[in-house]
Order: structure tokens, then C-alpha cells, then sequence
């Protein structure tokens, strides 16, 4: 459902990405680790058009990110066609970045009404059925001031959903929380593996990536080092940085 083939990405002159191939399934979780610095985010970034891409290219279901094809040309889409690619592709990131001055409603309906110009209710029963499904069916009415990290992230969570994505994209979800809250976060994010959710998850929580994961991807100094299942990379990395890299976090 996403690929990137040949994938290069410079800051100046900093390599950040060194030709990556990647390819995710249809309801496939795969989590990405790797030391600080390796590129996760800017991988991440990149899938979801955030970054522009130095070479090689990246394609969702049939679509190449940023451009369309006519015969065997490639034209550059306008922003407004970006916009509409980038919604496919739900993120969540290690800050929330709710609106502070709206409602947890008004937060996850922003999107499919304000930007997807869908039918209001619609959109506020299918909210409420979302908060039912992060747990959190008695808040939307809060302000995000008023809530936790843990409830802020599962209803950033929440709002990434409410766009319909075809994959979700986790840059860190629950670094930035106490350690008491990460659980309720990742509990809602097993879930959605479990349900079949397409997700891409960075995250140094092995014992997620151990559960959930369909394959781990170990990255460094820009590159896929290693891929595999979790038993394969978490119990028998063939890479030595892989494995110094595990029996340091462990
Ligand atoms: P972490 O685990 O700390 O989040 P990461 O694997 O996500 O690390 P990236 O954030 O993708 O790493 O950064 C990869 C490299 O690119 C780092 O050396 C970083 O300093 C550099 N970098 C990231 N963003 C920029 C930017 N906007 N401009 C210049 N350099 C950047
Ligand atoms: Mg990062």
C-alpha cells in the first residue's frame, strides 16, 4: 500500500537517507527503530510529504507521492492535489498538537469537515464512535489543557483516524509521556494493529514491537541495516549494531 524505492534525502549536505527500499502491506504493522539520528523521522517524513525527497520516489496504493503520470511522464502535482494525497496517510507524533483553544470534538472533526468538507453530523457520530475506541467517550466536550498526555495522545490518535487514512503513521507516541501513561497509549495502538490497521510505528517500546509487529526494521546512518520479524531481529540480529543496539535497550 506504500512504497518508496531508491528513497535519498540531503539536509544540505548531510545524507540523511541513503537509498531506501521499503514496502508495506495492506493491514501490516511494521516498527522502525534505531539509534538517534538515524533518519526514522525523516523516513516517516518523507512518506507523508512533509520532507521533499532528493531521489527515488514514493508511491501510495497506485498514486506517486507529489506527482502524476501521464504515459511515461511525470508532472508535479499543485498543493491542493498534495493535501489530498497527504490525507491517505494519518500521522501522530511525539507532541500532540491539538488545538488548544478547541473541544476534543472540534479537534477531531476539524479535519474531515473543515478540510474533507464531509457532512457535519456524520462526521460527530463517527467522533463519537472514535472516542468510544480510544476510551475516551466522556470527553468531548474537554479542552485538551484539561486532559492528560496519555488522553491527549490517544485523542490526537483519534483525530488522525477521523480522516480515514489508508496507513498510520507513529513518529514516537509515547516518548514524551510519563511513564504511567504510556501503556493506555499503546494499548489503543494494539488494538488498531489488531483490527487490521496499515501502521508504520518508530518506537523504542521492544516490548510493542515484540507483540505487534509484523516486521521490525533497524535503522542506521540512513539506512535500513536490518529487516525482519521481531523474533528475527530481536532475538537473533545478524547485524552486530543491530544487536548491540537491542541487548543496550533490553
Ligand atoms: P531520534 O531517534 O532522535 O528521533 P531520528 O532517527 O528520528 O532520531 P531524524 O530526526 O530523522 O533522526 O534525523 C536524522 C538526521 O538528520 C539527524 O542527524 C538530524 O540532526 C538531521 N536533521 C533532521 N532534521 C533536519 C533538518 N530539518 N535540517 C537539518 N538536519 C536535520
Ligand atoms: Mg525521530
Amino acid at each position: 500500500i506504500i512504497k518508496a524505492h531508491g528513497l535519498q534525502k540531503y539536509f544540505g549536505t548531510f545524507h540523511v537517507l541513503k537509498d531506501i527500499d521499503f514496502e508495506i502491506m495492506k493491514g501490516e504493522v511494521i516498527c522502525i527503530i534505531g539509534p538517534s539520528g538515524s533518519g526514522k523521522s525523516t523516513f516517516l517524513r518523507c512518506i507523508n510529504q512533509l520532507e521533499r525527497i532528493d531521489a527515488g520516489y514514493v508511491m501510495i496504493d497506485d498514486e506517486i507521492a507529489g506527482y502524476r503520470r501521464e504515459g511515461n511522464r511525470l508532472f508535479p502535482l499543485p498543493d491542493r492535489e498534495i493535501a489530498r494525497q497527504r490525507q491517505a496517510v494519518g500521522m501522530v507524533f511525539q507532541k500532540f498538537h491539538l488545538f488548544p483553544h478547541r473541544t476534543v470534538m472540534q479537534n477531531i472533526i476539524e479535519g474531515p469537515v473543515g478540510v474533507q468538507k464531509r457532512p457535519r453530523q456524520e462526521c460527530i457520530a463517527e467522533a463519537r464512535v472514535l472516542l468510544e475506541r480510544v476510551g475516551l467517550a466522556d470527553k468531548a466536550n474537554a479542552y485538551p489543557s484539561e486532559l492528560s498526555g496519555g488522553q491527549q495522545q490517544r485523542i490526537a490518535i483519534a483525530r488522525a483516524l477521523a480522516m480515514k487514512p489508508k496507513a498510520m503513521l507513529f513518529d514516537e507516541p509515547t516518548s514524551a509521556l510519563d511513564p504511567e501513561l504510556v501503556g493506555e497509549v499503546l494499548g489503543v495502538m494494539k488494538e488498531l494493529a489488531a483490527s487490521g490497521t496499515t501502521m508504520m510505528v518508530v518506537t523504542h517500546e521492544i516490548g510493542f514491537c515484540r507483540e505487534v509487529a509484523d516486521r521490525i526494521i533497524f535503522m542506521d546512518g540512513g539506512m535500513i541495516v536490518e529487516t525482519g520479524t521481531a523474533d528475527e531481529i530481536l532475538e537473533n540480529p545478524r547485524n552486530p549494531r543491530v544487536k548491540n543496539f537491542i541487548s543496550a535497550v533490553l
